[in-house]
This record gives C-alpha cells, structure tokens and sequence, in this order.
C-alpha cells in the first residue's frame, strides 16, 4: 500500500474510531418516581432520542426516595456517564453529589424540576411552571363565571404541590395571581382558612395526603356548605381530592361535583374529565420537553450553546439558569381530541374513545 493509501486508511480508522467513541457517550437520566405516568413517558422519551442519536441512555427511576437518587446519580458518575439530566426528587439535595460530578468532568442538566444551590447546572429544560398555575387558577374563574361579574360567594378550597420541588411554588404563584383578587373581594371563600403555601403544600405530591386533607377540611368546614372549586396543581392530587368528595356523597344530580383542576393530561384525569368528574388538566407535551432536553445534552458535549428562551426567571440560588421553558396547555372536555388524540400523544384506545 502506498503512503497516500495508508493515510486514507489511517483517517478513516480515526473518523471510525471518533463515531464508535459518540456512540459510547453514555448520558444518565435520573427521574424521580415511576408512581406517576408522567416521568415513565419523560424517561421513556428522553432514552429513545438519545439512542436515536448515538448515545447510550442510563435510565433510573429513585421512587420518590431522596437518597435513591443521590446514590443513583453518584453510580452514574462512577460508571462515566458524561451528561446527567436530572429530574430531582428534592431539588437542594444534589449540592454534594454535584460537587462529585463537577469534579469527575460531568456536565448537568436539570429536567423539569430546577435543581437549586448548586451552581454545576448547565441548562434547565421545563415548561412555563407560572403559566401552568394561571391556567389552573384562570379555569376556575371562567368556569365560576366570576369573570363574569357573577359575585358568589362561592367556596374554594387550594391546594399545591411538594415544597421542596421550586416548580410548586411556580404553580401556586400563577394560580394565585388569577384566584387571588377573588379571594381578597370576598367573591371566593376559602372556608378551611389555609391560603399560605406551606398550609397547602403536600409532601412528594402524594395523591393519599392530598386525599386525607380534603377528607378533614370536608369534615370541619364544609357539613353545611358546598364546595364549588378545587385548586389542585397535579392530577395525582385531583384524583385523591375527589375521591374524598365522592365519600362524602359529591358526584350526584342533587350534589355535584366542583371544578378540580389538574396538570400532566394522565391518562386516569382524562377519563376522569370525560366522565365529568376532574374538570380540568394542563397538558405539557413531554415529548417536546425531552428534544429540548436532548438538545442541550448536544450542546454540552460539542461545546455549543443551546437554544434558550429565558435567561430571567430560574434563579436557582446561586445563579441564574439559563432555561427552555415549553408551552402548557389548557385541557377539558370539549378539547381532549386535538389536544392529546391528534396530536399522537394517546390514541383513542388509551382513553376508551
Ligand atoms: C412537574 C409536574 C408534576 C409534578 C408531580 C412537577 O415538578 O412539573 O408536571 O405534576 O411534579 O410529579
């Protein structure tokens, strides 16, 4: 072989040697719990794109156990995985394994969820957490007529999610900037008096604690009332809420149900909502969430900035983080069809269409 014909051989070995080195690339995806159907379609997603480029994908969920994930995430460094993207459980409590990961070369994705204190957080791949809760918030106020004029009073009851997930802050803020007015004008009563966040709050987002506490607000403020709207920032939490109204005879001609919001378009919510039971969910296309996500794992690696959207919102404590944040949006009866049918996010099947 001559010397041009071995330097051909010699560049094509390296150009074939650098692809199998790309494909090697492994990225860990560190989801929070597979309890809700939401982040088993995130990490679903998140994989098959990421394979679909070349990377390996190390999937795990931590089943809403902090220390799962830290050791979960800790593993994925000690394996080399060279990107995490990261939904947390508890957005403060990676400061020390992303000390680890930061000091072993691995770049950070916060999924979702804003991971805060740390300052090893390279991007931050979400939806418009305050616009999901003005969705909610704004729902209730058509549906009451209150944009109306029509003065009430009527009785609401607020809920929100974990308080160590910044996005519940997010949620309630939105809903509240709409429901807040309301409340102040006496046209919307809150009977139960918990109006603050941590009142409302629900640990994990756990739909038994949610449950449990319309159980007692129904039991001591409402057997000589009725309750004509829920806030409730997460369809995990709207199913538990309504169950609790259902035991306590809601759902009937003489007794309806009130307006209960939801988020995530779950599959047990919209058949909730086309039984007339939930009202409302907030759709987040997490199929677009998870290519925004990938993106950013692109970028990281080739040392390229990703397409950002905001770089205001998400201050996480030490630093701002630059951020996509993906459109949500508003789902009831009458558009469950072009939202989550057409759009292929479901089939017709899956909702018993
Ligand atoms: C997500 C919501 C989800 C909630 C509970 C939040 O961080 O943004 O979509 O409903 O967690 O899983």
């Amino acid at each position: 072989m001559n010397r041009i014909g071995k330097l051909i051989l010699g560049a094509s070995a390296t150009l074939l040697l650098g692809t199998s080195l790309l494909a090697q690339k492994t990225v860990g995806i560190a989801m929070p719990t597979q309890s809700s159907a939401r982040w088993i379609k995130d990490g679903g997603t998140m994989k098959t794109i990421l394979e679909s480029r070349g990377y390996k994908a190390d999937l795990q969920f931590a089943e809403d156990d902090i220390q799962a994930q830290v050791a979960q995430v800790e593993n994925m460094i000690t394996k080399g995985d060279k990107v995490l993207v990261i939904a947390a459980i508890d957005g403060a409590a990676l400061f020390n394994v992303l000390e680890k990961a930061h000091a072993a070369g691995v770049q950070i994705i916060s999924y979702d969820r804003l991971i805060v204190n740390s300052p090893w957080v390279s991007y931050y791949a979400t939806f418009d957490n305050f616009k999901v809760g003005v969705l909610q918030g704004g729902y209730i106020v058509k549906a009451l007529g209150l944009d109306k004029g029509k003065k009430g009073p009527f009785n609401i009851e607020l809920f929100a999610g974990s308080p160590d997930d910044t996005n519940a802050g997010y949620f309630f803020n939105g809903a509240m900037s709409q429901l807040g007015p309301y409340i102040k004008s006496g046209v919307l009563k809150v009977r139960s008096g918990q109006t603050d966040f941590a009142k409302v709050a629900t640990l994990r987002w756990d739909g038994a604690v949610a449950q449990k506490r319309m159980d007692d607000i129904l039991t001591s403020k409402y057997t000589d009332a009725r309750v004509d709207a829920v806030l409730s920032p997460y369809d995990g939490l709207s199913i538990g809420i309504l169950s609790s109204l259902k035991s306590v005879g809601y759902g009937t001609a003489k007794k309806p149900l009130p307006v209960v919001t939801g988020q995530d378009a779950e599959i047990p919510s919209v058949k909730s909502i086309l039984a007339k039971e939930q009202t409302q969910t907030v759709f987040k296309d997490t199929r677009t969430l998870a290519k925004r996500a990938a993106d950013m794992v692109d970028a990281v690696l080739s040392g390229k900035p990703a397409e950002i959207n905001d770089t205001k919102t998400y201050n996480n404590g030490v630093k701002i983080i630059p951020s996509y944040l993906c459109n949500p949006v508003n789902v009831d009866i009458t558009n469950i069809k072009p939202a989550l049918i057409d759009t292929g996010y479901y089939t017709a099947a899956q909702l018993g269409m």
